[in-house]
């Protein structure tokens, strides 16, 4: 038979505080058979027999004192808290607040815990279970506001609260997986446009007379060098997708290889070069697998630069920020400013 040496110890076994007090209110149950005791009573007693218990236990020196000199050491580490003895013999913070009226006893002198015991975990896990999982903060205001007070309370409730798996579930980051080596198409030197990656942005509505029309965009980009062409689309049709990579290897040279997703102009096109103008061509079509959206990064990424406007600007200065004017009012009287940077403006 296993031998405790103290009740901390054999309320290891209990991982709630509720099964510690409901085990010791039964053994006292047994204790004092025939006397009436309401659960309420019966509850409170059982925790006031495991508190009692465990600062005997942490505090026997500090208790012994206070027994004989009213006062502790001050060397002791609670002889800050000013403790004291209460009528039933409960150790306590003695504190600054004996004339405030707005609190009860036990908020004003709240009982001391020790800071390492396994009643003070269970506590602590008590209280920050009705504090629905909420930070250190809440847990340790539950905490005074229910009479306890643990020395140095917030790094011991903080320390429990790091082992809470309920609250690393809520606040848990997820996972990232580790990336696959990169194709290598995007390693290796090649002449530009050589691997080229696809896709069709738009449409865009245009002006054509009175009428209306949609036109799309072909985002040609370069495996290796990441450089984009963009090529003008009449339609999504596989004849349009054609005729602009016809256009494209005039302008950039041979294609070697291309890859993009199952977009059905591109699918079609595959099979309509599969024969004849795609051998000729020398252009291997690679596609991404269906429904794969966390594929083709390369050239979805150049499809959202593609949002800013282009302007003739943009393509002298190769630069998309805008030239602010000078930070002033100016009016009609600048003309005869003295200050001839203001009448320039
Ligand atoms: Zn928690």
């Amino acid at each position: 038979m296993q031998a405790y040496a103290s009740i901390d110890e054999r309320i290891t076994r209990f991982s709630h505080l509720d099964q510690a007090v409901r085990i010791i209110s039964r053994i006292q149950g047994c204790l004092t058979k025939g006397s009436q005791r309401k659960p309420a009573q019966s509850r409170q007693d059982a925790i006031n027999a495991l508190v009692k218990s465990a600062q005997s236990e942490n505090f026997s020196v500090d208790i012994q004192k206070l027994k004989g000199a009213k006062c502790v050491a001050m060397q002791s580490s609670i002889s800050k808290l000013d403790p004291f003895l209460d009528q039933k013999g409960f150790l306590r913070v003695g504190g600054r607040l004996q004339s405030s009226e707005l609190q009860s006893f036990g908020e004003r002198h709240p009982l001391l815990l020790p800071k390492k015991s396994h009643l003070t975990n269970l506590i602590i896990d008590y209280f920050h279970r009705k504090a629905a999982h909420q930070g250190a903060e809440k847990t340790l205001a539950l905490l005074c506001t229910h009479g306890y007070w643990i020395p140095n309370g917030r790094s011991a409730v903080s320390s429990r609260i790091r082992g809470c798996v309920t609250c690393k579930r809520i606040r848990g980051q997820p996972c990232n997986p580790q990336m696959a080596t990169l194709p290598s198409v995007r390693v290796n030197e090649a002449p530009p446009f050589t691997h080229c990656g696809l896709d069709c942005f738009g449409p865009f509505l245009v002006k054509d007379g009175r009428k209306e029309q949609k036109r799309y965009g072909l985002i040609v980009t370069c495996m290796a060098s990441r450089a984009v062409h963009i090529e003008l689309l009449e339609d999504t049709s596989t004849d349009s997708f054609i005729n602009a990579i016809r256009t494209v290897t005039a302008i950039r040279g041979p294609i070697q290889s291309i890859q993009c997703d199952q977009g059905t102009n591109f699918t079609g096109a595959s099979k309509d070069l599969q024969g004849n103008l795609l051998t000729r061509m020398n252009i291997t079509m690679k596609f991404n697998p269906p429904h794969s959206s966390n594929m083709g990064g390369v050239w979805e990424r150049q499809v959202c630069s593609d949002d800013l406007p282009l302007s003739p600007n943009m393509l002298l200065t190769m630069k998309s920020d805008v030239v602010l004017p000078p930070p002033s009012d100016f009016s009609d009287t600048d003309f005869y400013s003295r200050k001839r940077w203001r009448a320039v403006q």
